[in-house]
Parts: C-alpha cells; structure tokens; sequence
C-alpha cells in the first residue's frame, strides 16, 4: 500500500514556491540567523540558477516544493550549500521531510529509465501512485527504493556500546546499525547484527524511532536493547573497536540531529 501523495502543484507564485538545489551531497539555503531556509524560485532566479527538470515533491505550507540537480557549483549571494546530511535539527521537520524526499526521488530516477524486465523506457505512472514508474510495454510498476536499516542503543547497567565502524573518521564513535535481510524482523536483524558485529545477546528489544537516510536510500529504525550476555569481540571487517562508555565519559560522537545522535542523548540523559 502506497500512500497517496497530492502531487497536484498550487498554482504558480514564484515567491511562494520552494527550490530545492542539489549539487553532489549538498543543498542551495539561504541563511537565516544561523538557521538554513529553503531558497524560493526568487531567490533562485536572484542566483542566476537556471531551472531546468525540476521535479516536484509536494508541497511546504501551502507552497509548491521543487527539487533538481545542479550540474556545476555557482555563487550564492546570501546564501551557501550545505550538507544535506547536517540539515537534521536545523530546519524544520516538514522542509527536512520534503529536502529528503526530493532528493531521494531525483537520485533513484536516475536509474529508473529502463524497465528491469523488459527493457524498454518507463514513463511516470499516475499521480496516484506517487513518484512510480510504469512500463509502457509490459506494465512493470516500480516506486522508489527504500532500503530499511536497524541502528540501536544496548545499554548495559549505567553504560552504553559504542563502536568505530571503519567507514567513520578516526575515534569517532556511534552506535550500532545494519541491513535488514529479506524476510528478517526488526527485532531478528538487530539481534544478529550484534551477535555479528561484536558477538553480544541482548533483549528488551524496544522501538525508539526513525529517520529517512536518502544516501542514497535507507530508512534507519531505531531500537533501543538491554545487554544479557557475551563478551565484546570485534568483527574487524565492520569495526574497528567497540566498548561500554558511562554517561560522563562519553567518546567523539555524531552530531546533533540525527538518529544515531538521538539515542546516545536519549541514553545520556535517562534516570
Ligand atoms: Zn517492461
């Protein structure tokens, strides 16, 4: 079942309507205070941008959302780009919701062209089916790809796992995350991810959260689990290190913001 998302635009107002500006992992703001807005199409123009295959994405406050990508960087009067990765906790929950979706969408199109079953080109399917594709010759509907992942806290006593998974930068440590297999529950995979990764059991399985990671498509769902059993030993082709670390001793961490954040500060200040 997929939910239906008014793809019907508002009428035209470029001083009311949002553009979204991708270039590689970044996102055209204008500065505000400190705190990053989506630029208008005014701004755009303001900018010399020009608007080419804009996809829109819904709509924020009433207000037309368009995304696209930029093919080469350019100078921002009042305004920069920005990880869209740090945008968590900076703006609002429904211009991040719609940044993230535009910017999963426009990434998955890309390899949305051809259908996987037949080869010939896909077309957008009705607006009903937000943002599917559907093949012209044999029918085959395909939406955009979701790639759900676990992340969870496992507290043990007044302490919580932290490792280096070996894609991070050095000493930085978070907690532990991983793919979900098909036909596996949530609560199976963050069981063997732990057993896998750092060889513990746990139980307590509890849902905390979520949080859509469109690099390029996964959805983190986040637990939070009580330690049982088992001494940590490291699966080296995933971490480096892993360790119990107490609220006050606490090692570089993620930023605020994100999900991973979220959890450790959820640890960090619990009774
Ligand atoms: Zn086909």
């Amino acid at each position: 079942m997929h939910n239906a998302v008014d793809l019907t635009p508002p009428a035209a107002n470029p001083g009311h309507t949002y553009m979204m500006i991708f270039y590689h992992d970044e996102i055209a703001v204008k500065n505000g205070n400190g705190r990053p807005k989506l630029p208008s199409v005014l701004d755009v123009i303001n900018w010399s941008i020009e608007v080419a295959d804009a996809q829109y994405v819904g709509s924020l406050n009433g207000a037309g959302c368009y995304g696209m990508i930029l093919r080469s960087p350019v100078k921002l009067a009042g305004g920069c780009f920005e990880k869209l990765a740090q945008l968590p906790g900076r703006i609002g929950s429904q211009a991040l919701e719609l940044a993230f979706r535009a910017f999963h969408i426009i990434n998955w199109a890309k390899s949305a062209d051809f259908c996987g079953r037949c080869g010939e080109r896909m077309l957008v399917a009705s607006a009903s089916r937000a943002f599917a594709r559907q093949c012209a010759a044999c029918g085959c509907t395909i939406y955009p790809r979701i790639s759900p992942a676990v992340i969870v806290a496992v507290v043990k006593e007044d302490k919580i796992l932290l490792a280096r998974p070996n894609r991070f930068p050095p000493l930085h440590h978070s907690v532990l995350s991983g793919f979900i297999n098909p036909g596996e529950t949530l609560e199976n995979c963050v069981r063997r991810e732990l057993r896998e990764e750092v060889g513990i059991v746990v139980d307590q399985i509890r849902y905390f959260g979520s949080q859509p990671w469109p690099f390029p498509d996964v959805l983190m769902i986040a637990f939070t689990a009580r330690y049982v059993s088992g001494e940590i030993a490291v699966n080296q082709s995933e971490i480096l290190s892993a360790g119990w670390f107490s609220a006050d001793n606490l090692p570089a961490i993620p930023a605020y913001g994100g999900i991973a954040r979220q959890l450790i500060d959820w640890f960090a200040n619990k009774d």
